[in-house]
């Protein structure tokens, strides 16, 4: 019940007379506040390698800001892919509560359901800008809330790579016909995609990428952009770099946490876990953002990388292919139908706007 302005006048009259003794009296008598003497210990653990720039630095990043931001109640430690556990067995983990968070891409999970993959890419699906959009004021949240539910979990964006390259290979990309037999790292939808092009889609984590490529288990791979692939080295496994991201037009970094741990939480404590993963999703990609073109120029200039645009007509195809996919897909499970109506309409509805805004602006700067 709200104290009167009588009632606050007397408490302060009160409280001077007592002086600070009294004051710092009330504090302690006041209801514990949770982690404030024992801080809460959490585990976050990741799909990529610790450090590794961009994902990895995005999970210490937000590691940092959850315990500073809760003035230290609660602490969170990271662990690399594999060093809690593999980099593919962490969404299981933060599951079952062996860890109380994971830094991840949502399409990794599709095995457990075709809902996942909106949650991350979608082939010509939503920029960056435009998918914070649908998960923050278009429904998308709800959706992903509801999926994660199932699994004891609550999600949120904590990242965005922003659009990415379309990849690197070794022989040039000049018709559908390229990309017949080839054995390309792409996962989710886009390996989707690959597969009805004639291609063979694999999945990799990222730590194992580098290898894979140059050992020739793979002939291509699409990762993410030219400062996280130059630090990746792909560049030494392979010659031409193509453009644009179709298959990843800005994907969603994802952070899940273990719904009782977060239940458990008092309510400032939830909201500085969530606010954290909105500030991570925003630095992420403002990082990304600035660091990409320097990376590309380095990769062109000093490593004599060939950057290419895949040609308009594959583009088509790639386009025609991935809008079967995603209906397939859509079909296969009621929740996936569910989340694929909302994504579809707000991807109409944006995409109406974009072009008045976003690309008729960047087509004027251009002129
Ligand atoms: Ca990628």
């Amino acid at each position: 019940m709200p104290m009167s302005s009588g009632g606050k006048m007397q408490r302060r009259q009160f409280v001077k007379r007592l002086g600070l003794s009294a004051l710092a009296g009330a504090a302690l008598a006041a209801p514990a506040v949770v982690g404030a003497d024992r801080p809460l210990r959490w585990k976050l653990v990741t799909a990529w390698p610790r450090n590794f720039p961009g994902l990895g630095t995005g999970a210490n990043r937000l590691a940092q800001l959850i315990t500073e931001m809760s003035g230290g109640r609660i602490r969170v430690r990271v662990f690399g892919a594999g060093e809690l556990v593999p980099a593919f067995e962490v969404f299981d983990a933060v599951s079952r509560g062996t860890a109380e968070m994971g830094h991840a891409g949502a399409y990794y999970w599709k095995g457990k359901g075709e809902a996942f993959q909106f949650f991350s890419a979608v082939p010509f699906g939503l920029t960056a800008e435009e998918v914070n959009a649908w998960l923050y004021y278009g429904g998308g949240m709800a959706l992903w809330r509801e999926l994660y539910a199932r699994f004891d979990l609550i999600p949120a964006a904590a990242g965005n790579t922003g659009t990415q390259m379309a990849g690197w290979f070794n022989r040039e990309i000049r018709s559908l016909e390229d990309l017949k037999g080839l054995k390309m790292r792409i996962p989710g939808l886009g390996g989707e995609v690959l597969k009805r092009a004639g291609g063979t889609p694999v999945n990799i984590p990222g730590g194992e990428l580098f290898t894979a490529l140059q050992s020739g288990t793979i002939d291509a791979t699409e990762w993410v952009g030219p400062y996280i692939d130059l630090a990746f080295g792909l560049h030494k496994a392979a010659k031409y770099y193509y453009y644009p991201g179709w298959q990843e037009p800005g994907s969603v970094i994802e952070c899940f946490i273990n719904r009782p741990a977060f239940e458990r939480l008092p309510k400032d404590l939830q909201q500085v876990v969530l606010a954290a993963c909105q500030a991570a999703n925003l630095d992420m990609q403002a990082e990304l953002t600035a660091r990409n073109q320097q990376a590309l120029e380095t990769l062109v200039n000093q490593h004599k990388v060939q950057l290419k645009a895949l040609p308009d007509e594959v583009l088509k195809k790639l386009k025609a292919l991935s809008e079967e996919v995603v209906a397939e897909i859509a079909a296969q499970d009621p929740l996936a139908g569910k989340v694929y109506e909302s994504f579809r309409r707000f991807r109409s509805q944006v995409s109406a706007w974009s072009a008045i805004s976003t690309q008729a602006f960047l087509r004027a700067r251009s002129l």
